[in-house]
C-alpha cells in the first residue's frame, strides 16, 4: 500500500525546522545578502538542533535518517524564506558520497563536522568548457610518487570561501588502459586560488572560479576507490536532484504564501483583490502544481532510501523539472498579486525572482533533466 501520510517523525521535523526558519525568515535571508554577511547564525542553530546531520549516519554523529529528512529541513527553511544553498551541496552531495563511497578512515574523517556543521564542503564538477556536458571536464590529477597532483579549472562552485574543502571531480588516468575516467578528491580551499564570480543573485552564498595549478594532495585525498569515481558520483546525483526540487518548492510555498496572505487583506475596487478569479485561479493552479512536485520529490526520496537508484533517478529528475518551473512560475505571480509592491524591496519577492531561475538551471538544468526523462522513460534516441 502506498502511505501518503509523512511519518509522525517526518512531520515533527518540518514543524521544528519551519518555526525556526521563520524565526529568521526572508528578511535576515536577503537582509545578510545586502550586508555582505553570511547566514551563520541560522546555520548554527539548525546545526546544534541536528537539523543539516539528520541525514547523516548515527555512527558518525548524525541523524540517522534519510535524504527525504534532509529534504525536509532544506524544503522547510525555504518555505520560511532561507532557501540555503550550501545544504544542497555540503551534506546532501558531498555528505552522501563519502557516507557511501568512503573508506572508514574518510567517513570517520569528514562526516562528523558535517553532522555537527562545523565543517562545511563544497562541490565542484562543472568546468567552462564542459558546462552541461561533465564527460567532458578536463580537471586532471596524476600520481606522483605516493601523491597526487591536481590541475585545471572548475567554475560556479558555490560556498567555496564558506568551505574547508571542495569535493573535486577530476579525471585520472587507468594504470593499465591508460583511459582516462573520474575520480573525486578532498582538496583544500586554501591549496587554490579561487575568485568570486559577480552575479546578480541576491543571495549570501556565493559562486567561484578555482584555479588548480599543480596542486599536491596526499595520497587519501582520493575519496573512495579510482576505478569507481562515476559509481560514486552517481550516489550523489539522487540526493542532489531531491535537494534541489526541495528547495524549489519550498520557496515556491514561500511565495503562494505571501500572495495568498496579501491577496487576502489588499482592497481596491471595495473587496479583497482575491475575489477575482484572474489573481485567485493562478494562486489555486500554482498549489495544484507544488503538490504534484513535492508528491515526485517525496517519491524520489523514498526510492533512493530503499536503494532502487535507478527508479529514484528518474523520479528525482522528474522531481527537479516540476520543482524548478514551479518555483519560477510562483514567484513571478506573486509579484504581479502584490502590483507595484511587488517590486519593493521591502516584500522580498523582487529579490527572489532571480535567485528562482537558479531552480531551472542547476544542478541539472531543465533542458538535461528532460532530456534524462525522453531517453530513460520514454525511450527516444538520444539527441546529444
Ligand atoms: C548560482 C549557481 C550555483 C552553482 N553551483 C555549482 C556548484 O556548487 N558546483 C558545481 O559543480 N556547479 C555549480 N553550478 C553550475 C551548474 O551546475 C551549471 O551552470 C549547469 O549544470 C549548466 O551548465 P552551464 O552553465 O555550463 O550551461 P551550458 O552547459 O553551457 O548550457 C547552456 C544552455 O544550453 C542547454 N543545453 C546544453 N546541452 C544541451 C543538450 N544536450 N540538450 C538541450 N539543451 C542543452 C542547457 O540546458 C542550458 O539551458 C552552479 C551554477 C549556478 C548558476
Amino acid at each position: 500500500m502506498i502511505n501518503f501520510v509523512e511519518s509522525e517523525e517526518r512531520r515533527d521535523l518540518r514543524a521544528a525546522v519551519h518555526q525556526l526558519g521563520s524565526k529568521y525568515g526572508e528578511s535576515y535571508f536577503y537582509g545578510a545578502a545586502a550586508r555582505g554577511a553570511k547566514t551563520t547564525e541560522l546555520w548554527d542553530e539548525a546545526a546544534k538542533a541536528g537539523y543539516l546531520g539528520v541525514s547523516i549516519p548515527e555512527e558518525y554523529g548524525g541523524g540517522g535518517g534519510d535524504i527525504g529528512d534532509l529534504a525536509a529541513v532544506v524544503e522547510e527553511l525555504a518555505t520560511a524564506g532561507c532557501p540555503l544553498l550550501l545544504l544542497v551541496v555540503s551534506p546532501a552531495i558531498v555528505g552522501t558520497i563519502i557516507a557511501r563511497s568512503g573508506t572508514d578512515e574518510q567517513k570517520q574523517r569528514w562526516l562528523p563536522g558535517l553532522a555537527s556543521g562545523e565543517s562545511r564542503y563544497a562541490f565542484g564538477i562543472t568546468e567552462p568548457d564542459a558546462g552541461s556536458n561533465s564527460h567532458q571536464i578536463v580537471t586532471r590529477a596524476r600520481r606522483d610518487g605516493g601523491d597526487w597532483v591536481l590541475s585545471g579549472r572548475k567554475t560556479y562552485i558555490s560556498g567555496v570561501d564558506e568551505a574547508g574543502h571542495v569535493l573535486v571531480v577530476a579525471r585520472t588516468e587507468d594504470a593499465r588502459t591508460g583511459k582516462l575516467k573520474p575520480a573525486l578528491f578532498m582538496v583544500p580551499t586554501d591549496a587554490f586560488v579561487h575568485q568570486p564570480i559577480e552575479t546578480g543573485l541576491v543571495s549570501p552564498e556565493k559562486q567561484f572560479t578555482l584555479f588548480f595549478d599543480d596542486v599536491r594532495l596526499p595520497a587519501d585525498a582520493l575519496v573512495g576507490r579510482e576505478d569507481a569515481g562515476l559509481d560514486q558520483l552517481f550516489a550523489g546525483l539522487n540526493p542532489e536532484r531531491i535537494m534541489a526540487a526541495s528547495q524549489a518548492t519550498g520557496t515556491a510555498r514561500w511565495a503562494l504564501r505571501k500572495a495568498v496572505e496579501y491577496a487576502k487583506q489588499r482592497e481596491v475596487w471595495g473587496a479583497p483583490i482575491g475575489t477575482h478569479q484572474a489573481i485567485a485561479h493562478p494562486l489555486a493552479q500554482i498549489h495544484v502544481e507544488i503538490e504534484a512536485a513535492r508528491l515526485l520529490t517525496q517519491k524520489a526520496a523514498a526510492l533512493d532510501a530503499a536503494g532502487d537508484l535507478l527508479a529514484a533517478g528518474e523520479a528525482a529528475n522528474m522531481a527537479k523539472y516540476a520543482a524548478g518551473e514551479v518555483a519560477c512560475k510562483a514567484v513571478d505571480q506573486a509579484i504581479q498579486t502584490h502590483g507595484g509592491n511587488g517590486l519593493a524591496v521591502e516584500y522580498g519577492l523582487v529579490q527572489a525572482l532571480a535567485n528562482v531561475r537558479l531552480s531551472r538551471i542547476a544542478p541539472v538544468s531543465r533542458e538535461m533533466a528532460l532530456n534524462f526523462i525522453a531517453q530513460f522513460s520514454l525511450k527516444l534516441p538520444r539527441s546529444y
